[in-house]
């Protein structure tokens, strides 16, 4: 019989460098193929929020499974109208198009901008958006993704990206222009290495975006849904700053931990823009379906229940400490140490494709991210235990990375 391995050869299409087999999980830790555990603050890829096979969330697709997956938005569901006021309560005055992925979120930003650009600044189309970022797959957010490594080979790109370096205000202005629709970042670059916005580029892009009549577009497809301790990264990032409280993107996207899972995705936009989407302007077969949406409404309720903001905070707190620690202990090894809440970065001093394996033999999983960058996207459910344990297990590969350089 063949392998997974064997199968995967021969009839999967060879997208990806994958590792391990996986084969279940339960709460923070899964299991490979050969039972060996591991703790998993992977969770794939800032996905898997309420961690493995928790009780709620198998009752919600078991409840829900019986009484209707689908339906289209040919009609109405009585679940993601509660799940939609929910967000719009936590974000602000403005609507939500459910989405299946973070790809497909961004897209209707960018649809969003076009729209902006033709109705509002004569017929404008240009989306200014920050090298190191990553917006998706499809052709408008491979476009808009400020990494050639991902555009590559699919040249002609959709007309109108432009891109300029993260965290820079003056060349985001310089960039601006008659054909300048909108500006999209993240909130934290997730995929690049965990890079937070500063402060003053946040409240600077709101300021310059306001004043040309431009969309300011939100990506927080990895870093926002609750992950820094706070529902959005922005708002963790701006706290306790001046006007910290009232900040807002015109939009922004949502994917990940949204649906712990379930492939979901959605987009918020404010009151002002979200008229630029008419009836039959954008739609999804499967967006907003009330299996998607229940799901979104458990995890929501659990979060809330179950103080996990706060505990996203604390274990955020406990690991980055942790990290700071083994960064002063093994200087050859380790350069920084970014991040907030349940979206952290160890950045070594040498490539993950040496490394990374050295985690997961220590019997932790950690995402890869950028040249030399892991990061940890623990559970929001992850305990005081956890973290302990995963510092312990990092320092163990620490030690076998910096005898493999001596
Ligand atoms: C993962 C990610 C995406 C793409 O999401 P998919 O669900 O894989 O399409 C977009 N933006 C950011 C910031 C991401 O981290």
């Amino acid at each position: 019989m063949a392998t997974t391995h064997e199968l995967y050869d021969r009839y999967i299409l060879n997208t990806a460098k994958r590792s391990l087999s996986i084969a279940r999980g339960e709460g923070t830790r899964v299991w490979d193929d050969i039972g060996r555990p591991y703790l998993d603050f992977a969770t794939g890829i800032a996905v898997s929020c309420l961690g493995h096979g928790h009780p709620d969330l198998a009752e919600t697709y078991a409840s829900q499974a019986k009484k209707l997956i689908h339906c289209s938005n040919l009609y109405y569901n009585e679940v993601a109208g509660p799940v939609a006021e929910k967000l719009v309560r936590r974000i602000g005055a403005g609507k939500i198009f459910f989405a299946n992925s973070g790809a497909e979120a961004n897209e209707g930003l960018i649809k969003l901008a076009r729209l902006h650009g033709r109705q509002n600044r004569q017929g404008a189309f240009e989306v200014i958006t920050a090298t190191g970022s990553f917006h998706g797959r499809t052709m408008a957010t491979l476009t808009a993704t400020g990494q050639e490594k991902i555009r590559s080979g699919f040249d002609p790109l959709l007309p109108g990206a432009v891109y300029v370096p993260f965290n820079d205000l003056a060349a985001v202005r310089a960039a601006i222009g008659p054909k300048t629709a909108a500006v999209l970042v993240e909130g934290i670059q997730g995929e690049s290495g965990i890079h937070p916005a500063t402060p003053e580029y946040l409240r600077g892009l709101r300021e310059l975006t306001q004043e040309h009549n431009l969309l300011l577009l939100l990506d927080e497809v990895q870093g926002g849904f609750f992950r820094t301790g706070k529902f959005g990264s922005y708002e963790r990032i701006l706290e306790g700053t001046d006007g910290g409280e009232t900040w807002r993107p015109d939009a922004l996207s949502m994917a990940k931990s949204l649906g712990g899972g379930f492939p979901i995705g959605a987009f918020w936009v404010n009151d002002r823009y979200a008229p630029l989407f008419a009836v039959g302007s954008h739609n999804t077969t499967y967006g907003g379906s009330p299996l998607g949406t229940a799901v979104i409404g458990t995890i929501l309720h659990v979060i809330e229940r179950d103080h996990l903001l706060d505990n996203v905070r604390k274990r955020g707190d406990e690991l980055i400490g942790g990290l700071q620690i083994l960064r002063e202990k093994y200087p050859a090894v380790v350069a920084a140490v970014r991040g907030h809440g349940a979206i952290v970065g160890l950045e070594l001093t040498s490539e993950p494709g040496v490394s990374g394996p050295h985690f997961a033999g220590a019997g932790l999983l950690l995402a890869p991210a950028g040249n030399r960058t892991l990061r940890y996207l623990p559970p929001y459910t992850a305990t005081q235990a956890d973290v302990d344990e995963a510092l312990a297990l990092t320092e163990k590969a620490l030690q076998t990375l910096q005898q493999a350089k001596a």
